[in-house]
């Protein structure tokens, strides 16, 4: 069941949080009955795990081993640990929780994303959230990246690190070129405390890759020495 919209964010949280313990006991996706709010079995097969990604950017059936492109060109991160193909179940999700803050569909997707990476001793020492501007964050009034974060830090005892701003907002990224994008992005992340040195950069989805790697750029000129890169899901094509 849907959480609902509400103009104030702490009360919307609170309505949600008191939702959640009153319909607590169905999946999110189909809304049959389900121990937790958990995706049921059935649902849980919908979500399409990517087949054989590459270890530097999930793209798919690559027999595990580095893409060509990363071959040439690999990202600044050292690993991208991504969960599903951002298709069908997956996105509909993931857009329950963006767009309409319901917080059983992030449950459901955040469980099911650590069970299924079973990374139950991380090599990191803090997760780092992609932060939003503050006025995009003020209009959604949720951060889904923070959110992921606090999830998965409470599950792997670390800490979330929240030491960096976004400056200014940034345009679409979408049909703009790789030259484009580094340069619509270029400094918009500013460090504001020393980091950790090995963090996760913790994302909804991974897109064209380039606000992560811009992320990535800013922390390890403030002196992170490993960087991995944590996401739900990654859009289909392989197009970073
Ligand atoms: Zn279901
Ligand atoms: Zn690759």
């Amino acid at each position: 069941m849907p959480g609902i919209n509400l103009k104030s964010p702490s009360l919307g949280v609170a309505v949600n949080q008191l939702l959640e313990q009153v319909i607590d006991s169905l999946c999110p996706l189909c809304e049959q009955r389900s121990v937790n709010s958990h995706l049921c079995e059935v649902c849980a097969g919908w979500l399409q795990p990517l087949p054989d990604p590459c270890p530097s950017c999930a793209a798919p059936h690559t027999l595990n081993t580095q893409c060509g492109r990363c071959q040439q060109r690999p990202p600044p991160w050292q690993s991208a640990t991504v969960g599903w193909v951002l298709e069908g179940a997956t996105r509909f999700l993931i857009h329950r929780m963006k767009y309409h803050r319901d917080f059983a569909s992030a449950r459901a997707l955040a469980r099911q994303w650590w069970q299924h990476q079973a990374m139950h001793q991380p090599s990191v020492d803090a997760l780092v959230p992609v932060p939003l501007h503050r006025s995009k964050a003020r209009k959604r009034g949720f951060n889904q990246a923070e959110w992921l974060a606090d999830h998965w830090a409470r599950q792997a005892g670390l800490p979330v690190w929240t030491g960096l701003i976004k400056q200014h907002p940034t345009p679409p990224l979408e049909g703009l070129n790789r030259v484009q994008r580094r340069q619509a992005l270029k400094g918009v992340f500013l460090i504001q405390q020393p980091p950790p040195k090995r963090v996760a950069i913790v994302d909804d989805v991974l897109t064209t890759g380039a606000t992560a790697a811009e992320l990535t750029r800013t922390l390890k000129r403030a002196g992170v020495q490993q960087i991995e890169l944590w996401t739900l899901a990654r859009t289909p094509l392989g197009n970073l």
